[in-house]
């Protein structure tokens, strides 16, 4: 008989922290991983790791036969009660690459393998300790450079977002079994589902469904950053303003106008919200082509960006048109030299000096609302979420469509069973390799 060697059933190890720190962690899980931990280590007190329960520690060292490798700390997780669900252990060196691979290359030598991206996730995932929101808050966590970035992932993790999608997803399921009902008496006439209370249902769920995908704009600029352009006139005072809000002379200043070729962009966290800022290139006619191909710059960025901080020395018109969704801060600058009043809703500073700065970091502040999301409300912030929630919310509308216009039962509850596998793929209750491999392949090696 053959024994079928499934992906799942073999041992896996790698490094699980980066390197550079005092301390590593070697990660070996599988059914193998005690007895593999077993053959290259030995404790003081001349214990086995086989002999030991889960949540225990263990102080030794690792050996390659004769030779000492390193002083450790041994873990032990015990299945089922591990990340993943296996065996699994980790051993804490002292954090030297030389070390940490000989650890991972003698585990290799017992019959490990390498883990790939994110398998100890995955494997989490497939033995359902975990759905794949989960998983990939997982690597949000890992990635969250703010507070609000923070909140946002571990609202995920705890599977808030997983308990909202999947009530959503029950009442629809109660709603396609009537309809599949229908379809299994055939040729008779009947109705089990009441088509105004199933409209009313669709409606609630569609506005669900909706308030999730608005919440993408905040979730995602959140996660990577909220962009805020600085723009305005050539000597305005860009470089200055952003050298103020970072403390330091970063950007280039100077008298001749269009020094700024490129974008700078830098990072402010502003009361737990992450806020790239990007100084552009003056906004101006030029037939130079290094500082046109700044300009271009410009305009990409300011496309891309959330909010348009723009300068102004006197009150003027816009140099740029922001799109809807942008919020629009004007700024009269240089108020150290001036009289000018600054008008309604305009905020007055001297970049130099620093007046009025603070007041502008809370104004850019206010563009973000994250009560939500520090209330640990559901935020979507994943675009595949995101792109799944408008796939779903399409079939939902021609569920409604058809409903309307007593379209066939099979047809609306063909494109309601769309919506449950849009709401499915967002959980992993519905998914393909090809996602999975996706997914934990942007995951980081030991995760
Ligand atoms: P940019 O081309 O818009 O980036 O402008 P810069 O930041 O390079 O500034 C152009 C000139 O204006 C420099 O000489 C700055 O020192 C000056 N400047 C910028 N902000 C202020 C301000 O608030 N007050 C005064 N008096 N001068 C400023």
């Amino acid at each position: 008989m053959s024994t079928i060697s499934l992906h799942l059933n073999d041992t896996i190890v790698a490094p699980a922290t980066p390197t550079g720190g005092a301390i590593a962690i070697v990660r070996i899980e599988g059914p193998e991983a005690i007895r593999i931990a077993d053959a290259i280590y030995h404790s003081d007190r001349g214990t086995t790791l086989s002999e030991m329960k889960g949540y225990t520690l263990s102080h030794g060292v690792i050996v390659d036969g004769q030779r000492r490798i390193d002083d450790v700390i041994v873990t032990i997780f015990r299945s089922p009660n591990s990340y993943t669900g296996g065996d699994m252990v980790e051993i804490s060196c002292h954090g030297s690459s030389y070390i940490v691979g000989e650890i991972v290359r003698l585990a290799i030598g017992q019959g490990a393998r390498s883990a790939t991206a994110g398998e100890f996730t995955k494997r989490a995932f497939l033995a359902g300790k975990i759905d794949l929101s989960q998983a990939e808050a997982v690597a949000d966590i890992i990635a969250a450079e703010s507070k609000a970035a923070l909140s946002m992932a571990d609202t995920q993790l705890r599977g808030g977002y997983s308990d909202s999608l999947g009530a959503l997803r029950s009442q629809l399921v109660d709603l396609a079994s009537l309809l599949e009902l229908e379809l299994d008496f055939g040729e008779e006439d009947v109705e089990f589902a009441d088509r105004s209370r199933l409209l009313a249902l669709l409606g609630v769920i569609g506005e669900e469904m909706r308030q999730l995908t608005t919440s993408f704009a905040t979730g995602n600029a959140v996660k990577k950053g909220v962009g805020v352009a600085i723009v305005g006139a050539p000597n305005v005072g860009k470089s200055t303003l952003l050298n103020r809000l970072l403390g330091e002379e970063r950007a280039m200043v100077s008298e001749i106008a269009g020094t700024t070729r490129d974008t700078i962009e830098e990072c402010i966290t502003i009361d737990g919200v992450l806020f790239r800022f990007i100084d552009t290139a003056g906004l101006h006619e030029t037939s130079d082509r290094l500082e046109s191909m700044g300009i271009e710059r410009t305009q990409k960025a300011l496309k891309g960006a959330n909010v348009v901080v723009e300068l102004f020395e006197s009150p003027g018109t816009d140099v740029v048109g922001p799109t809807e969704e942008q919020h629009i801060i004007r700024v009269l600058n240089k108020c150290d030299r001036h009289e000018i009043e600054a008008p309604e809703g305009w905020i007055a500073i001297s970049a130099k000096r620093g007046d009025g700065v603070e007041e502008l970091l809370r104004a850019v502040r206010a563009t973000v609302d994250t009560e939500a999301i520090m209330n640990g409300s559901t935020v979507v912030s994943n675009s595949r979420h995101y792109a799944a929630l408008v796939r779903g919310l399409g079939a939902l509308a021609r569920a409604e469509e058809g409903l309307q216009m007593g379209a066939s039962t099979d047809l609306i509850s063909m494109d309601i069973r769309e919506v449950l596998d849009s709401i499915g793929e967002i959980t992993g209750a519905v998914t393909s390799d090809d996602i999975l491999a996706n997914i934990f392949s942007h995951f980081c090696i030991g995760k």
